[in-house]
Parts: C-alpha cells; sequence; structure tokens
C-alpha cells in the first residue's frame, strides 16, 4: 500500500472509495469488532505471522492481550489511542475523516521480532457496517518504516552528542542502537554482549515513594550503569521508565558485580525484595540487528525475573519455545473462561477427633470440552506470570458466593468456604472492597468466606498485606495463612502475623512419612509454637493413619487431606453437608488456656529440645549474681553452635571476662531492665571475643525468669538469626561474587559495629577477612590512612549520618604498598533490619 495514494485517499473524505481501496489492498489480518457486545471475529488472518490470539472471542480480552503482549512498549500510547474500546467509538466520530482513523506502531512477530505495521479502523453505516461494529485493517509496512527510520538514524547519529544524558552520561533510546551498531562494525571480533536490565515492579515504587523519590532511584541507578559501562568500553542507555540497556565485551564475573551494585543502590533506598534488579543477556551474534539482540536480552530479562537467586538470565532460543507454550495456555485459558469450561472442587476441612466438617476450600479445575482436567499446576503459574490470575480468582469468588447462596437459599447452613487470593490481586485490585460487594450482591454472612494467603505472600509484600489482612478480618472475614512452612521466612514471620489460622504445608508432614527427622522436628515445634499463639493451625495434606495419630499426638485439631476427603465436586459436596453428622459447626477454635507463657518454653516436659533448637534460635539462661558476674547455667544447641569456640565449657562462669571492656555495663544495664520491664524483656548488642581474639556480635534479647539463692535468672535469645533473610540472601551473594569489599554496619544505640559481608580486597589489603572486621572494629583500620587524609575522614560525613556518601583515600597494605581507596556508604531504611548501612570499598584502578 503506498503512502503516497494512502494519503490522499484518507483526504478525501469519501468512504466508498476508501472501502474500496482497503479492501483491495493486501492486508495481513482484517478483523471484524462488535463493541455491541463485545466481541470481535478474524475476516482474515496470515497464519504464523504476528504473535497475537486467532480464535475469535471477547474484545476486551483481546485489546488487553494485546498491549500486554503483543505491541512494542514505546507504541503502546499509539495502540491505545486507536484502539481501546472505552474510546474507540468516540474517536472515530470526532476523526477528521469521520468513521476512519489509523495509526501505526510496531507489533510482535510469533519469532520474537517486531514489525511496523499500519492500522486502519473503519466504523458505521456510511462503510456498509452495522451500528458498533468496527473493521480494523492491519497493513505490514516495515519496508517503508526502516527506510523512514534510515533516514531519521543519520541525523541522530549526527546529533548524537545531544543526546546524552548529562546527569547520568547514558545515551538515550535510538541513538543507543546507533551508537552499538556502529561500535559493532568497529571492532567486529570482541566478543559482545546485550544487557537489558530493569527494576522489578518499578512502577509499584514510584507509586509508594512517590516520582521524586522515584527518578531518583532512577538517576542513582543510571550513575551506576553509566560507571559500569565506561569501565567496561563499552556503551550505556537508557530507554525511559526503568529500562536500561548496555552494550559491553562480554565478562561473567564482571555483570554479576554490576548486578550488586544496582542492588545495592535499591538498598540504599531501604527497600528489598520486591524491587529486585533482573538482568536479561544476549551474546552477539553478527547475523541479527542491535534491536534483535535487544529484544532477545528482553525477553531473558523476563525470565530473570522469575528466578528469587538466580536474577541474570543469558538468552536461549527455548525461551521462545516457552513464551509460545505460555501463549497458548493464556488464549485457551480465556476462551475456557468465556465457555464456563472453569469452575472449582471442594475439599472438605475437619476437626480430627469427629472427622466432621468444619469447612472447605475450593480449588478451581479446568474441565476441558471433553471431559479432560486440566490440573491448576498447569495454568496458575502462567496466569500468575502474565498477571491474568485476578481474573481467575474474581471468578471464582463469584462462583463460591454464588453457590453459598443457593446453599443458604436451600436450608443447608452454612459451612465457611476458603477462596484462594493471589499476591498479585493485592496489587491489582482492593481485595477487601471487592469481597464486602460480593457480600452485599449476594446477602452473605462474612463467615460464608474465608480467605487464604500465603505465606510467601506476605513475607514479599508485608505492609501491604498485613493492612489487607485487618481490613478483610474487621469486616468479620477470616483470614489463613497458606503453606506455611514454605517460605524461609516462616518462624520470623509467626511473631508478627495477625491471621485467624495457620495451614501448615503439606511438605512437611510427608516428610514425616519418610521418616525425616527434622520434618517432624518442624511440625512440632511450629505446632506448639501456635498453641503459644492461640492460632488454631490446619494441616494440609494428611494422606494416611499414621500422620494421623502423629498429628493427633501433638495436639493437633485440624486437618485437610485425601485420607479424610479428596477434593470433590459440588454436587458432592452437597451430598454430603446434607448429612448433619458429618457437619461440626463450632468452626476453628482454640483454647485459650493455652496462651504464650514464657515460662512454658524452658519446661522440657511440654517442649521438646527440638522446639527449642527450631524455633527459638539461640537461647541460654543466664544468672546474674548481683554485682558484676554473670553465669551460663543452660543453654541450647544452637546456643552453642552460634559461639562456636573450642573452650565453649570453660566460658560459661564469669562471661564478663569475654566481653570488650564497655560492653560490660550494657549488659548490667540491659538485665535490670528487663527486671523492671517483664513483658517485654530488654535489648542490647555485645560483643564477644572469640579464642581467636576476634569479635562476634550478638543483638541480645533477655526476659527475666525469676529470683534464685545465688542470683537473678534470665532467658536470654543471642539472635544473629533474625537478620532479615534479604540481607542475609545478600551477604551470600556478595561473598560468591564480588571483588570489593562489602562491610555491614550496625548501630545499637550509638554503639557502632561492623561486619565485613564479602572481602574481596583482601587480597590487595593483605587482610584476611576476619583481621579486617577486627580492625574496623577496634579502629586500628584509621593508622592504616594516610595521615593527611584521616582528619579529612573524621570530617566527612560520618557513618552516623543516615546519608549516602563517598570517600576516597589511600591506605597502607601489610606489604607497605600504597592503595587508592573509594569508599561508598549507604544507609539501609529497612527498619526490620539489623544493620543501619552498607559500606562499599573498592580499589580505584590505576589510569
Ligand atoms: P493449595 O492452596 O495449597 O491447595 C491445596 C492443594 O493440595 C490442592 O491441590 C489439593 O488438591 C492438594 N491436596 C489436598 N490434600 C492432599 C493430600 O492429602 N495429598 C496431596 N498430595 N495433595 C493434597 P490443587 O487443587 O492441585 O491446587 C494446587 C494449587 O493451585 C493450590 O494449592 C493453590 O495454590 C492453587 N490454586 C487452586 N485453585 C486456585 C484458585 O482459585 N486461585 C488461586 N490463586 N490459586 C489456586
Ligand atoms: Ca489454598
Ligand atoms: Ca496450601
Amino acid at each position: 500500500m503506498g503512502t503516497n495514494l494512502f494519503d490522499a485517499l484518507i483526504h478525501c473524505n469519501d468512504p466508498q472509495s476508501i472501502v474500496e481501496f482497503l479492501n483491495s489492498s493486501s492486508c495481513d489480518e482484517m478483523l471484524e469488532v462488535d463493541l455491541g457486545n463485545d466481541s470481535y471475529r478474524h475476516v482474515y488472518h496470515v497464519v504464523g505471522k504476528y504473535f497475537t490470539a486467532t480464535t475469535d472471542g471477547s474484545y476486551s480480552d483481546l485489546y488487553r492481550f494485546t498491549y500486554g503482549h503483543v505491541v512494542h512498549p514505546d507504541d503502546l500510547k499509539t495502540y491505545a489511542d486507536l484502539m481501546n474500546p472505552e474510546t474507540l467509538k468516540q474517536k472515530l466520530q470526532e476523526s477528521e475523516t469521520p468513521y476512519f482513523r489509523y495509526a501505526e506502531f510496531r507489533y510482535k512477530l510469533e519469532d520474537g521480532g517486531y514489525r511496523w505495521v499500519r492500522q486502519c479502523v473503519i466504523g458505521g453505516r456510511k462503510y456498509g457496517l452495522d451500528e458498533n461494529v468496527y473493521r480494523v485493517y492491519i497493513f505490514d509496512i516495515e519496508n517503508q518504516k526502516s527506510r523512514e527510520i534510515g533516514d531519521s538514524q543519520r541525523e541522530a547519529a549526527a546529533a548524537m552528542g545531544r543526546q546524552k544524558d548529562p546527569e547520568t552520561g547514558l545515551i538515550r533510546s535510538n541513538a543507543f542502537f546507533d551508537f552499538a551498531q556502529a561500535r559493532l562494525e568497529e571492532e567486529p571480533t570482541a566478543k559482545w554482549c546485550i544487557l537489558s536490565i530493569d527494576i522489578e515492579h518499578f512502577k509499584l515504587f514510584d507509586d509508594w515513594y512517590g516520582h521524586e523519590e522515584g527518578d531518583r532511584l532512577l538517576k542513582e541507578l543510571g550513575i551506576v550503569i553509566s560507571k559500569f559501562s565506561e569501565e567496561q568500553r563499552g556503551i550505556g542507555g537508557y530507554l525511559g521508565q526503568d529500562d536500561f540497556v548496555l552494550f559491553i565485551p562480554y565478562d561473567e564475573a564482571a555483570i554479576r558485580h554490576l548486578y550488586n551494585r544496582l542492588r545495592n543502590v535499591i538498598g540504599s533506598f531501604g527497600q528489598s525484595a520486591g524491587f529486585l534488579p533482573a538482568i536479561g543477556v544476549y551474546l552477539f551474534h553478527r547475523s541479527i540487528h542491535i534491536t534483535e539482540a535487544f529484544d532477545r536480552a528482553s525477553l531473558a530479562a523476563a525470565h530473570a525475573k522469575q528466578g528469587v537467586r538466580n536474577r541474570i538470565s543469558v538468552y536461549d532460543p527455548e525461551m521462545h519455545m516457552q513464551t509460545e507454550r505460555e501463549y497458548k495456555i493464556l488464549s485457551d485459558f480465556m476462551t475456557a473462561l468465556r465457555h464456563d469450561e472453569i469452575t472449582f472442587y471442594l475439599q472438605p476441612q475437619c476437626r480430627i477427633s469427629t472427622k466432621c466438617v468444619v469447612g472447605a476450600e475450593s480449588l478451581c479445575r479446568w474441565i476441558r470440552p471433553n471431559g479432560q482436567m486440566e490440573p491448576p499446576i498447569n495454568f496458575i503459574p502462567v496466569l500468575e506470570k502474565y498477571g491474568f490470575i485476578t481474573d481467575l480468582d474474581k471468578y471464582i469468588w463469584e462462583k463460591v458466593c454464588r453457590l453459598q447462596r443457593n446453599l443458604l437459599d436451600e436450608g443447608f447452613p452454612i459451612v465457611p468456604i476458603s477462596v484462594n487470593v493471589s499476591q498479585i490481586d493485592i496489587y491489582t485490585i482492593d481485595v477487601p472492597k471487592h469481597f464486602g460487594k460480593l457480600l452485599s450482591k449476594y446477602s452473605l454472612p462474612a463467615e460464608a468466606i474465608k480467605v487464604e494467603i500465603t505465606e510467601s505472600a506476605y513475607a514479599e509484600s508485608y505492609d501491604l498485606i498485613h493492612s489487607m489482612v485487618t481490613k478483610l478480618r474487621e469486616m468479620g472475614i477470616m483470614v489463613l495463612l497458606d503453606d506455611f512452612g514454605t517460605g524461609y521466612s516462616s518462624l520470623n514471620l509467626l511473631r508478627s502475623i495477625n491471621v485467624d489460622a495457620i495451614k501448615l504445608d503439606a511438605t512437611f508432614i510427608n516428610q514425616h512419612a519418610a521418616a525425616n527427622v527434622k520434618g517432624i522436628q518442624i511440625v512440632e515445634s511450629i505446632v506448639n509454637m501456635t498453641k503459644n499463639l492461640a492460632i488454631p493451625i490446619i494441616v494440609e495434606g494428611v494422606e494416611n493413619q499414621n500422620q494421623t495419630d502423629f498429628l493427633v499426638g501433638l495436639g493437633c485439631r485440624y486437618v485437610q487431606g485425601y485420607y479424610f476427603y479428596k477434593p470433590m465436586s459440588i454436587g458432592d459436596f452437597e451430598k454430603l453437608i446434607s448429612n448433619e453428622d458429618n457437619l461440626d459447626h463450632r468452626g476453628f477454635v482454640v483454647k485459650l488456656n493455652e496462651q504464650f507463657r514464657l515460662r512454658e518454653f524452658l519446661d522440657q516436659n511440654i517442649y521438646s529440645d527440638s522446639m527449642l533448637n527450631n524455633v527459638l534460635g539461640a537461647v541460654a539462661i543466664y544468672l546474674w549474681h548481683g554485682d558484676e558476674n554473670v553465669d551460663i547455667i543452660r543453654f541450647n544447641q544452637q546456643f552453642y553452635e552460634s559461639v562456636n569456640v573450642p573452650d565453649f565449657h570453660n566460658r560459661l562462669t564469669s562471661i564478663q571476662r569475654f566481653l570488650p571492656e564497655g560492653d560490660g555495663p550494657i549488659m548490667y544495664a540491659a538485665l535490670k531492665e528487663a527486671m523492671e520491664n517483664k513483658l517485654n524483656g530488654s535489648s542490647c548488642l555485645l560483643h564477644f571475643y572469640k579464642t581467636d581474639g576476634t569479635l562476634t556480635s550478638y543483638e541480645m534479647h533477655f526476659y527475666y525468669v525469676g529470683e534464685q539463692e545465688e542470683g537473678h535468672r534470665f532467658y536470654g535469645c543471642a539472635d544473629n538469626e533474625t537478620a532479615h533473610t534479604d540481607l542475609q540472601a545478600q551477604l551470600q551473594y556478595i561473598g560468591e561474587y564480588s571483588t570489593d569489599s562489602f562491610v555491614f554496619l550496625k548501630r545499637v544505640k550509638s554503639k557502632t559495629s561492623f561486619t565485613v559481608a564479602a572481602h574481596g580486597l583482601a587480597e590487595a589489603m593483605g587482610l584476611s577477612k576476619e583481621e579486617f572486621e577486627k580492625e574496623l572494629n577496634d579502629n586500628t583500620f584509621y593508622n592504616r590512612i594516610d595521615a593527611k587524609q584521616v582528619a579529612e575522614y573524621d570530617a566527612a560525613p560520618s557513618f552516623e549520618l543516615d546519608a549516602t556518601f563517598t570517600y576516597e583515600f589511600t591506605m597502607k597494605n601489610t606489604r607497605g604498598d600504597n592503595i587508592e581507596i573509594v569508599l561508598e556508604s549507604h544507609p539501609i531504611r529497612d527498619v526490620r533490619s539489623n544493620f543501619s548501612s552498607i559500606i562499599i570499598f573498592h580499589q580505584k584502578k590505576a589510569k
């Protein structure tokens, strides 16, 4: 379709000629949209070209899918302006050529690349179409477009200087690709790669902390990326929003290093788990164009986002295949929803002692037209990945409410039904409000519905979920913590959550079957712990009598598992509950006399050693003789392991001997405070000399137990475990990958201590990790700094300030050589963290 002819035509304002022209030109796709009933159908379609839905169905689904997955991210505005069902009609009416509009944008191809298309929309009687019916034509204009772009890129190249962002030094979009292409041609033998970098959930960051803070974060990330590209002799670019791109010679270790640097920048904004960077890498093959290489790196980045540990992912052709498979599932699923192939089963939750039903969980089922049942594991992860899980969840919630209404109308008593809420739902809709609407729409009492939310979601989006749970509970809706024990934050979470019941994940009980001792201990500990917290627990996945006996022995009351009932159809469930004898109307209850009492923890008759070890961490009983003398009179295994000194047993008496001067008074003050505040105890940071003279630090928490003949007894946890999983993961990462040194700074009541997390500079400084940590803690590290600079060091913004700063100095290493060090300090603003800053030491490379 020639441009000139096209231009002339659209200005002729003659519907007859336009429609004839469109119909006679060779388009790739033609479809008819009926906004009257939100449907569309394909009139004509080139097979295997665009990455698009070909089945007919709901237009708003098609629009959302195309917007989310087919149109090039830079062209979304243009696409939405033309095709959004909300505005399509209005805009067509107001168009210069009435009832005719078009736009140009890029569509994704099935093989992953993009192609420019011109999409024309006509509508109305003038064109011989029914009211509300629109016809959409898609033309391929790639060749024409690439000529135009070629021209404009040459201009851009000329104006390259102007393309640099003055603040970060990164090159903006198109110019970046030109630069990179030119470099590739200049140095064709280098092993180049392209990195696509973005920050997960960045939009949320913006929402939560405001644009200004968001921009500040982007700028700091930009600076790190720009610096890195210089170091690597590559090119760094910024593509808008949170999308960065790098063209560098491939170096795996350097990329890991970059990842850690980015992570630290984000960490310095007080943010952690939810906003991790993701890096996709594409190793260059000369045959493909730079933009295509970038698309592949982006695809790899999307994969990187799925990983918690490995968030750097290298492109693999299999990724395309996977995307296609997932796309097929998505498009099939959308059809299935419309064709009512999605329903749910109900699995009863029972009281162990009576085998009576106290509730049920709704579990979605996809029943294919041929009767075959698709298990949730085949499609739920895909729905979650692309954000469509909310459509499923809302659908199931509504179906469950409708069922409850029908059951009530038929005279059944209320059996509360659990529905699953995904983490994504919380970001996309106002969950409590939605349930409020459903309850009133079906006139249901709040106890008809219970909500299950997974532990991992809770841990990842703690604040958001906490407030959602509070609202739901205020409305009278019970909230259950699902899959408990699968996350690595389980026990930390238990101290602060606000749910009505906990569902212990099936893996534990199955481990029991395999005689896994650790599994048993954990179940035991958790059950005991929940008793103390007065939270009922439901054990999932109970499959046999042995497991049942074990749980009964533990005093566990509720189960959900095949041994009692498998998930069953709605019809079977109705049959089950129509017999009153099968029901137990008490719901989940805990006896209040089981409430938490500290001293019970110490009573071995009630709480086993395994519990002490698993749940409490390193604990010991301290005896304070009243003067300046403290002994340890009992301790658990974890404590022994945590202290880890060869002369452990000699150190149990007069422990103040092993504290640095100054820590003694802190300990006595804390013990005194614990006596005064019996309920909450006291906490402080203490350091202990190990046998080799190095120091270890413990966040101590003391509780007062009571008086004995020889003095006062205290229960103390040495909390080096509560360091948040996030930071621990970070520690681990850093240790594995970095060539710099990373030091965490902790401050308790104006006393500072340093923990060396990773010491990539060990060789350069000639100091081992332990030596370096010791020098930092006893201040002898100062002596290594060039005397002239010490004054400057003291004058520099101190670590006390919650500010990011850098400081350069020259230091003497153990071989007597001078080395140049750049120190960066970033505050850690996550209040749950044990650390207040992270300090990075890197060596300035000789120019
Ligand atoms: P879940 O929420 O942990 O649900 C319990 C799963 O354990 C169900 O699997 C259930 O059939 C299975 N199960 C119950 N008792 C036993 C047993 O004794 N042994 C064994 N081996 N398995 C048992 P199902 O129905 O395949 O669902 C899997 C997961 O899919 C669910 O895990 C849930 O995370 C998700 N899911 C199911 N329906 C929905 C839904 O409507 N919305 C969302 N967001 N997720 C859903
Ligand atoms: Ca569940
Ligand atoms: Ca579960």
